[in-house]
């Protein structure tokens, strides 16, 4: 993979700020956090606070988690990067032999998962998502050193499409070929945690978790998210309403007794949600005419309404909606998927749209 490819992967700024907060807590505290632990404590903020934390904020409030756990596990303070070369030693193995790296200082990836481990946490982009069995399904993930495939039962990590950027912990792995590791995850098992980063709201409302780039220079050989502040207008004919399984945001089939999830392979009545299905066109001040698909909580945040107010609007009130929605500036994520696109205008400029927004969030320059 080229080196310019594998930057984008990396996450870009999000892991330029993790990086950022260990040394902040490093140079004020005894110890060193952990990178997963610091990744771990980022998305928890993230998650209680969608409309983002100011920077020194947070790292406060790492310093003062760090402070916690410094009081509750004295075992941490020992663990200290002394090279790469050297940290694997430092593992301990747990009851069944395997080599334990939830206190792995530095960051793992696939080429580290060698023998038996628990423990791994991964940061990559999703390769596919599918079923591997009646009861299990797999997640790819890949990052700038090979492809790790996830095994998981029961189905808890809601939407997640091609190309979205996530962070999985907790993973127990069995099996690895040389550049491929399989592995297994449970939901429920101590340390499991799941973050889809493209999905996160936070990751756009934090201007230091991301770096804005021009449509010009997205490039769909560019795994990982894209982010940029673009002009937006909803194709009004690619408009829909669809049931889809909160689950895995899968659209659910509508049979004549019950709805039916066909990804999770269950029926669903009671787990389910409306959520708008759009393609919209996006341009910058250097680049017009760019289709691309949206669905979910990005295209209630683009179209400003919700599903239930929708349906009580006439045809006319839809469509004078779309116009009053038309021409706004958003920020959006991209992640470079044909997944959730279910129109494409036929015009020669449209039949490329390979990209989904995966975030949305109105522009607002006060903001920036
Ligand atoms: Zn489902």
């Amino acid at each position: 993979m080229e080196q310019a490819t594998a930057v984008v992967a990396d996450g870009g700024a999000f892991l330029t700020f993790v990086d950022k907060a260990i040394s902040y807590i490093e140079s004020i505290q005894h110890g060193n956090p952990t990178w997963a632990w610091t990744v771990e404590q980022v998305f928890k903020c993230c998650r209680a606070h969608p409309k983002g934390v100011p920077e020194d904020e947070l790292l406060m409030t790492l310093d003062l988690s760090w402070s916690e756990e410094l009081r509750f596990t004295t075992a941490k303070t020992k663990i200290r990067m002394e090279g790469s070369g050297n940290v694997k030693d430092m593992l301990q193995r747990d009851a069944y032999g395997a080599i334990d790296f939830s206190r792995y200082p530095i960051r793992t990836y696939v080429r580290d998962l060698c023998g038996d481990v628990v423990g791994v946490s991964l940061f990559g982009t999703v390769n596919s998502v599918a079923r591997a069995s009646e009861t299990t399904f797999c997640l790819e993930i890949e990052d700038v050193t090979g492809v790790a495939k996830i095994y998981i039962k029961d189905w808890s990590l809601g939407r997640v499409g091609i190309d979205h950027m996530v962070y999985i912990s907790g993973v127990i792995h069995s099996l690895y070929d040389g550049s491929n590791a399989q592995i297994w995850w449970h939901a429920d098992h101590s340390g499991s945690m799941f973050v889809n980063l493209s999905l996160l709201p936070a990751l756009l409302n934090s201007k230091y978790l991301h770096d804005v780039t021009y449509l010009s220079e997205v490039k769909r050989s560019q795994i990982g998210a894209h982010i940029c502040c673009v002009l937006v207008s909803i194709i009004y004919d690619s408009l829909e309403l669809k049931l889809v399984h909160r689950d895995c945001g899968t659209i659910v089939n509508e049979r004549p007794d019950a709805l039916y999830c066909p990804f999770c392979q269950v029926t669903c009545d009671n787990r389910c949600m409306y959520s708008f299905q759009f393609c919209v066109n996006i341009e910058d001040t250097k680049r017009k005419g760019y289709c691309v698909g949206c669905a979910g909580p990005a295209a209630e945040e683009i179209f400003q309404i919700s599903p239930a107010r929708y349906m009580e609007l006439s045809k006319d009130g839809i469509k004078k909606h779309v116009v009053s929605c038309n021409g706004s500036w958003f920020m959006v994520a991209l992640a470079p998927s044909y997944y959730y696109i279910p129109y494409l205008p036929d015009e020669e400029d449209y039949r490329l749209t390979p990209f989904e927004i995966t975030a949305a969030q109105k522009f607002n320059a006060e903001t920036r």
